[in-house]
């Protein structure tokens, strides 16, 4: 997707704090962390939310969990445990139309807190 965010991030356009990466996924802190821990996790695949998974699309919304596990193991997170957030639709706040996992660690977080 030509101008896409996360997509010009995937190719190295834009530079970012890569933290994991494999066939279909890349993962990268974020730039306005909200806790001691911020990285987000996203699909190589263009997809723009949940919303627009497919059928199609099965294999690597599966695999998004495993890599989401892995990034959190990376990250030292797996003890302590961490918050995963899929922000979907503007209303629900998602800014960058390419699906994307929040892991939030490193802190005590209330539940709930929306
Ligand atoms: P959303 O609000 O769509 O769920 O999350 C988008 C996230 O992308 C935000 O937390 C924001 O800080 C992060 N972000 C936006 N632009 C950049 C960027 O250029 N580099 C990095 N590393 N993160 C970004
Ligand atoms: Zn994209």
């Amino acid at each position: 997707m030509e101008d896409c965010l996360f997509c010009k991030i995937i190719a190295g356009d834009i530079p970012s704090t890569k933290v994991y990466e494999d066939d279909d996924f890349f993962a990268f802190k974020d730039i306005n962390p909200v806790a001691p821990v911020h990285v987000l996790v996203i699909p190589k695949k263009h997809i723009q939310s949940i919303a627009a998974l497919t059928p199609d699309d099965a294999a690597v919304a599966g695999k998004m969990l495993f890599a989401i596990q892995k990034v959190a193991e990376t990250l030292g997170l797996a003890q302590d445990g961490y918050r995963v957030v899929f922000n979907t639709g503007e209303k629900a706040g998602q800014t960058v139309h390419h699906m994307h996992a929040h892991i939030l660690g490193g802190k005590e977080m209330a539940w709930p807190g929306v």
